[in-house]
């Protein structure tokens, strides 16, 4: 049977495994259940304005999708904005992070952070060396017990927040050891890899829409609101079912969240005990807010971090998308957000901006954001135990925790494990 393979799934996952599978030369079809691709890093329509389901960030380290990124986009066109690591949280805290070999630079930022006594500052940098230098933490500890000597100030203005933004993930449940593996690939390989990268353009067109073109003119096809309601799995063939008609493939990528694995898996006897393990995970909300003030008002930087408060991190969006005027804030771990939230996170900007009246506002709330990063987790590999069978998603195996990152990663390395199959 020559190779014909379905993606189930039209997020970053999806989108970069039809892509490797197209541009190998294989028959693919992308089936997408929403209208729009990109899953959980997508683009929402308001009216006349182009927002995404959630403000997001991408560090330098993420090699796999800045490079999937940069290789479609367009020469003339500039889809993410990169800036050296600085966490500023006037008028606390700030801590910028200047063009020196790694990891000197995180040491030089550390040792000049506005806010921290030199205490502090020392026993930030000798955490920082211990965690790049010495061996891993216990699969069973937590961020919390990691960074249980160092200073509360500390740990609350820096760490704990990192921890939250990383991980998506409370410190005195989130792995340890993943947290490890972030502060590594972010501050222990090239000094750029701790850069943050702002999105230019509406997340859909970031990635997922330009791979799926390219998989077009590849001869693959890309099919949107088609949900795959059954799967049926033979040693030879796989069959899938959508509301509109069933059509058999050699093989099938599912690139579906976690929270949507078991409605497919569940009846393929071979990978029961991966919907068990898939099934025990549990799911931390993000709730995005996007706030549109007078068009002439624009934050001193593109982003500061926020203490004190639901909201981590506001954005200026005029100044990374040009829509003037417009603030993006996010709270991540937002499972149990009061009802005033968004009022009490522009509260929490009054400590760095009087932007004045409030225009219109738009709350987004992702209730399952992103499974919960504790320690101990089991996360499957990219082949299952049906030889037909492949998975791509943020949950598969990596070394970072629910990323764009650990999608794209997966969707690429699904792909190639399917394509030299034994
Ligand atoms: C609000 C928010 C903020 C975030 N911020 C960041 C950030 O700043 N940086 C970062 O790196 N990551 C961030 N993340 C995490 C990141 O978005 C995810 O890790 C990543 O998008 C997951 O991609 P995926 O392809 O694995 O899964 P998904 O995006 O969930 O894609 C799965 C796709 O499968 C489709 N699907 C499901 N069932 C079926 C079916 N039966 N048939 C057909 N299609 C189906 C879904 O519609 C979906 O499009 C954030 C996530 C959220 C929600």
């Amino acid at each position: 049977m020559t190779l014909s393979v379905a993606v189930v799934g039209g997020g970053w996952a999806g989108c970069a495994a039809a892509l490797t599978l197209a541009e190998a030369g294989v028959k693919v079809s992308l089936h997408e259940a929403s209208r729009t691709l990109g899953g959980r890093a997508r683009a929402v329509e308001l009216g006349s304005h182009l927002l995404d389901n959630g403000q997001h960030i991408l560090l330098g380290a993420y090699a796999q999708s800045l490079q999937l990124i940069e290789r479609l986009s367009p020469a003339t066109s500039d889809g993410l904005w990169r800036l050296p690591l600085a966490i500023e949280q006037p008028p606390d805290f700030s801590l910028v992070c200047p063009r020196l070999p790694a990891p000197l630079h995180l040491l030089a930022g550390l040792l000049a952070a506005r806010g921290l006594s030199w205490r502090d500052k020392l026993a930030a940098a000798r955490w920082a060396h211990a965690v790049l230098n010495r061996d891993e933490p216990p699969d069973h500890s937590s961020v919390s017990q990691l960074t249980r000597n160092q200073p509360e100030k500390l740990n609350r203005l820096l760490w704990h927040p990192l921890c939250v933004s990383a991980l998506n993930t409370p410190p005195d449940i989130a792995s340890a050891r993943v947290f490890r593996d972030v502060i590594r690939a972010a501050f222990g390989g090239c000094n750029h890899h701790s850069d943050l990268l702002l999105p230019r353009r509406d997340l859909t067109s970031l990635f997922p829409a330009p791979a799926a073109a390219r998989v077009l003119e590849l001869g693959g096809e890309v099919r949107l609101s088609s949900r795959v309601t059954r799967l049926d799995a033979t040693v030879d063939a796989i069959t899938l079912d959508t509301r509109d008609e069933s059509v058999t493939y050699s093989h099938v990528i599912l690139a579906v969240a976690p929270q949507h694995l078991s409605a497919l898996t569940n009846q393929v006897a071979a990978l029961e005990t991966l919907s068990d393990e898939v099934g025990r995970y549990d799911y931390q909300a993000i709730a995005t807010a996007y706030v549109q003030y007078d068009p002439t008002f624009r934050l001193p930087k593109p982003l500061f971090a926020l203490d004190n408060g639901p909201a981590q991190f506001v954005f200026d969006r005029g100044q990374s998308h040009g829509q003037a005027g417009l603030l993006a804030f996010v709270a991540s771990t937002a499972t149990n957000l009061p009802e005033n939230w968004l009022d009490q996170a522009e509260a929490q900007l009054q400590r760095i901006a009087h932007p004045g009246p409030v225009l219109w506002r738009k709350r987004i709330v992702e209730k399952q954001a992103t499974y919960a990063c504790v320690p101990g987790m089991r996360r499957p590999a990219v082949r299952t135990a049906h030889p037909r069978i492949f998975l791509a998603g943020d949950y598969t195996a990596s070394p970072y925790p629910a990323t764009l990152e650990s999608a794209t990663l997966s969707g690429v390395q699904s792909a190639r494990a399917l394509l030299e199959k034994p």
